[in-house]
């Protein structure tokens, strides 16, 4: 692969003062579940403007990675994430991390997109990209982190090689149904939605 690289337990300076330098860059995890407070979190993954990938091992028992905290809490760099809602609620509480500000390619979509009920990250990167992503490995054993498979690397740098370009396009479309604000008030409450999550509120919107 070109631009990949594989860390332990936290960036280097240089990859961090690298990243910082970028406007946006993407961001994704993958974990041993959906549960952040029973299900470790394995594997961040990081991809700046000029495809600079790193995917992150955190060891099991990690509970902090300061670099990768000061990137994801850099306020000049804004972090893109398909689904912020979880990969937040892990970072948060794995590593301690407030992660923001945050542009989140499937609220986005789901203000944009409103002809299609489909806007998974297969799904956008398929339509707006014109690429197949393979999502086979989704769904496999992140804890085993000596010896993740070439399959599954290669699919974690592709959950986050799209985002950058994803945004653009739902930026544009955004702008064009006017519904920009609306977004960028969804991407400022979610830290708030994920202390909820966190606390194991379902609702508290709801009658
Ligand atoms: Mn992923």
């Amino acid at each position: 692969m070109e631009d990949f690289q594989v860390s332990d337990h936290d960036l280097s300076d240089l990859a961090l003062s690298e990243y910082l330098q970028a406007e946006a860059i993407a961001v994704d995890t993958e974990t041993m579940g959906l549960l952040p407070q029973r299900d470790r979190l394995c594997l961040v993954q990081l991809c700046n403007p000029e495809g600079k990938v790193t995917a992150l091992k955190i060891a099991k028992g990690q509970t902090d990675a300061p670099n990768l905290k000061r990137l994801l809490e850099a306020k000049n760099v804004v972090k893109v994430f398909h689904f912020a809602r979880f990969d937040l609620a892990t970072l948060r509480y794995s590593l301690g991390i407030q992660v923001q500000p945050v542009f989140c390619t499937k609220i986005a979509s789901k203000l944009a997109r409103t002809y299609t009920q489909r806007h998974g990250l297969k799904d956008l990167v398929q339509e707006l990209e014109q690429v197949e992503l393979d999502k086979s490995a989704q769904s496999s054993d992140w804890g085993n982190a000596a010896n993740l498979t070439a399959k599954q690397l290669s699919y974690a740098a592709n959950d986050v090689r799209y985002l950058l370009n994803l945004r653009q396009t739902l930026i544009e479309m955004l702008v064009r149904e006017e519904r920009l604000e609306i977004a960028k008030e969804c991407f400022e409450c979610l830290p708030t939605i994920v202390s909820l999550d966190l606390l194991q509120f379902k609702d508290v919107f709801e009658h």
